[in-house]
């Protein structure tokens, strides 16, 4: 490669692999209580999930079902034929030598998230796989917890689109909110149940145009939070950058991010798919899915996030910031509040924005949220609102005197009495006039 990087030039070439717990009530290849938070460590374990010679593993069916359905709601094509594989490694947390994965033909691939930029971020494809156990390293020790292990654990891989770190960060927030719609998994990033990683390589803008990558990338693993997602991002754009200019190229490797240093730091040279020596899971066969099942499968699916924004934009004529304040930030019970308001015949606009600034209106009873957009009715009749009058006049005299010695205020104060006694039903400026009228 000829092009010489700059920090003037350089462009970001960025890939995403997300990893996220789905709920499901037993684990993935065993029959183990999945429910495992903050339960005693190796409490909910058998031989399949600590990985003991001769242990056969089961598929969960419903761990199967939640990954297509995410797949189907990223508008991925769901492979008719899939299986899972052996993906090898060795490493404490994962006794049996490899991780029970998919390689050849995962459950979902392609499709896409249109981001709040406008872009389209493409995926490559979506897997399930199992979890492994959890490491606790002390001074001289390392311990093992495996209730983590076998839990269903899906991966999402992006193809390498991201340019700008800001798209790869709402990606994972529209992966975490998808995911909760759906009601599939918690995605508690505290809890470990969504984990990011990003592939990091850098280009020149000619290396663009045609594009030209250079022939590494560095994996940033574990990121924990979204914050940290763009903090590690941009460290590491950093070393490359540093890497270019004293004129070497970086080497594939893995890293992590230390949330201490706010620095990247090596873990281990990044394996290729070939020291993997993926083959298929001899013990699991092949799963068949026919066009029927795809089917029910696609009518399960509420009317996403992505659908439910644009149609309150194109069908009430929203601004987009509001319909998506109204999906993303309040939900579906305001959503439908709002449709339902403006469907009896308020402004849709004014609906909206009451909605989003005063949030005391989402509990209003549905009368009284009419009167603040339509503004107060007089809704009492003329008769009872002159005897209510004649009443507070009788029992006011020293107000009624100061009026009618000149003080204008007066009519403020019984005013304020009539608006108490009638709880604001009338028209303010008939009523005043109404009230000057009956003193005389
Ligand atoms: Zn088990
Ligand atoms: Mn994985």
């Amino acid at each position: 490669m000829s092009e010489i990087i700059t920090k003037e030039n350089y462009r970001l070439v960025l890939g995403l692999e997300i990893h996220l717990h789905l709920r499901t009530e037993r684990k993935m290849f065993c029959k183990c209580s999945a429910d495992i938070w903050e339960k005693t460590p190796n409490s909910h374990t058998c031989p399949v999930c600590l990985g003991l010679p001769g242990a056969l593993p089961v598929p969960n069916e419903d761990a199967v079902k939640k990954t297509q359905v995410l797949g189907l709601a990223l508008g991925c094509k769901l492979n008719k034929d899939s299986r899972f594989d052996r993906k090898h490694y060795f490493y404490p947390d994962l006794p049996k030598g490899y991780q029970i994965s998919q390689y050849k033909q995962p459950l979902c691939v392609g499709g896409s998230v249109e981001l709040d930029s406008g872009f389209m971020a493409e995926v490559e494809r979506i897997h399930l796989e199992e979890d492994v156990a959890k490491s606790f390293h002390e001074k001289d020790r390392t311990l093992l917890d495996f209730n983590k292990s076998g839990l269903p654990l899906v991966e999402i891989v992006t193809k390498p689109v991201f340019s700008d770190v800001k798209d790869a960060v709402d990606f994972c927030k529209k992966i975490q909110q998808l995911v909760r719609f759906l009601d599939i998994g918690d995605v508690d990033m505290e809890k470990g149940q969504m984990r990011l990683e990003a592939n990091i390589s850098l280009r020149t803008r000619e290396m663009e145009e045609k594009e030209d990558l250079f022939d590494y990338k560095v994996e940033v693993k574990n990121i924990n939070s979204f914050r940290f997602m763009e903090k590690a991002v941009i460290a590491e754009i950093e070393r490359q950058l540093e890497v270019f200019l004293n004129g070497d190229t970086p080497i594939q490797e893995n890293r992590g991010f230390n949330e201490t240093t706010g620095k990247t730091v090596p873990q281990r040279t990044k394996e290729d798919a070939k020291d993997y020596r993926y083959f298929p899971e001899p013990d699991i066969p092949p799963m068949v899915f026919n066009d029927a099942y795809f089917d029910e499968l696609r009518e399960s699916i509420p009317e996403l996030p992505h659908d439910i924004k644009r149609r309150l934009v194109e069908n009430y004529g929203i601004k987009k910031t509001d319909a998506t304040t109204l999906v993303d930030v309040f939900g579906l019970s305001i959503v439908e509040k709002f449709e339902n308001y403006v469907k009896s015949g308020l402004d849709a606009q004014k609906v909206a924005s009451i909605l989003i600034n005063r949030k005391e209106t989402h509990e209003m009873p549905e009368d009284e949220f009419k009167d603040l957009i339509v503004g107060k009715k007089d809704t009492l009749d003329e008769d009872t609102l002159v005897e209510i009058i004649k009443k507070i006049i009788d029992s006011n005299p020293k107000a009624v005197d100061d009026f009618k010695e000149g003080k204008e205020n007066s009519i403020q104060f019984l005013f304020g009495h009539v608006m108490r006694e009638t709880k604001g039903k009338v028209d303010p400026e008939n009523t005043v006039s109404l009230i000057k009228e009956l003193i005389k």
